[in-house]
């Protein structure tokens, strides 16, 4: 029996995003501009997870916005079995001591890679890279982009590729790794403040299944809670994968974009919880209907 048209229920979409970027670190927008374009995309709730600091989240929270609500996060580099991973934190408390330590940590971690970038480069002929860079990092966190822009605005190089493709870029003299934490440190640091630790991205390391499942047990082990089930454009097939896995480990999800700036393949900021409505998310501590 065919029913007459029948007004579809309205749907009230709500965003949120765990995972996202400001200038602070690697993103292209400031804290405030971030925080203005996820207001205008009607996000609800919002963490700024700048790799390996939280001064970008501070300074959106000290705007004071009502909206949209911001959880106090940050993005932690650290090593698993030869692998480098990265942990989201959610909810910490900035100040405790835990957490700074962790973050001063890692910062003196960035800084000993940066001079290690600098006298390579040196070595290749292309004295005073630490000073250039770091004039082109300026606020931001020094990493090899800013020395591929001074080896660009110097003229040693045409372009920005091409500073990566010869000196930078990876299996070049300039690659040189940081020496990050192990995966249960930055976990403790994390949960010790208070926060919940996400496992970011878990399709991005290029792990087999297998591996992956290793990985996630030693996460979980370590005090993990949740994993992240979206990123970027991730298809939905690969969404429902690290569901499951989350399911067969028993552990939370949550969402995110990993928003750094437009760019073709890259996610804008919020992620829509519907699909998610009745998961066990690591947002139910911050949205009380969902
Ligand atoms: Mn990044
Ligand atoms: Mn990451
Ligand atoms: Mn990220």
């Amino acid at each position: 029996m065919r029913r007459g048209l029948r007004r579809e229920p309205s749907v009230k979409i709500v965003l949120i995003d765990f995972h996202t970027h400001s200038s602070a670190s690697d993103g292209a927008l400031s804290p405030e501009e971030l925080l203005a374009r996820a207001r205008e995309r009607g996000v609800a709730l919002l963490a700024i997870t700048d790799h390996d600091l939280v001064s970008g989240y501070q300074r959106a929270a000290a705007l004071g916005a009502a909206s949209p609500r911001l959880v106090p996060g940050v993005e932690f580099s650290c090593v698993w079995s030869g692998v480098t991973v990265h942990v989201v934190g959610l909810g910490i408390d900035c100040a405790h001591p835990a957490l700074r330590a962790g973050v001063a940590r890692m910062a003196a971690a960035r800084e000993e890679r940066a001079l290690k970038i600098a006298t390579c480069l040196e070595k290749r002929g292309f004295p005073g890279a630490l000073p250039g860079a770091r004039a082109v990092a300026g606020d931001s966190q020094l990493g090899r982009p800013h020395f591929a822009r001074w080896l660009v605005d110097q003229g040693h190089v045409a372009s920005l590729n091409e500073a990566f493709d010869r000196h930078l870029g990876q299996g070049k003299p300039g690659d040189i790794k940081a020496f990050w934490p192990a995966l249960d440190e930055v976990v403790a640091w994390i949960t010790d403040s208070g926060g919940v630790a996400v496992l970011a991205h878990p399709l991005k390391y290029r792990l087999t299944n297998m591996k992956l499942r290793r990985l996630v047990a030693a996460f979980a082990a370590a005090g993990g809670a949740a994993l992240e089930v979206t990123s970027g454009r991730q298809t939905p097939d690969q969404v429902r994968h690290l569901e499951r896995v989350a399911q067969d480990f028993e552990l939370e999800v949550s969402i995110g974009s990993d928003f750094h700036s437009d760019a073709p393949y890259a996610a804008d900021v919020g992620v829509d919880l519907s699909p998610f409505a009745g998961r066990r998310g690591v947002w139910r501590r911050w949205l009380d209907d969902h």
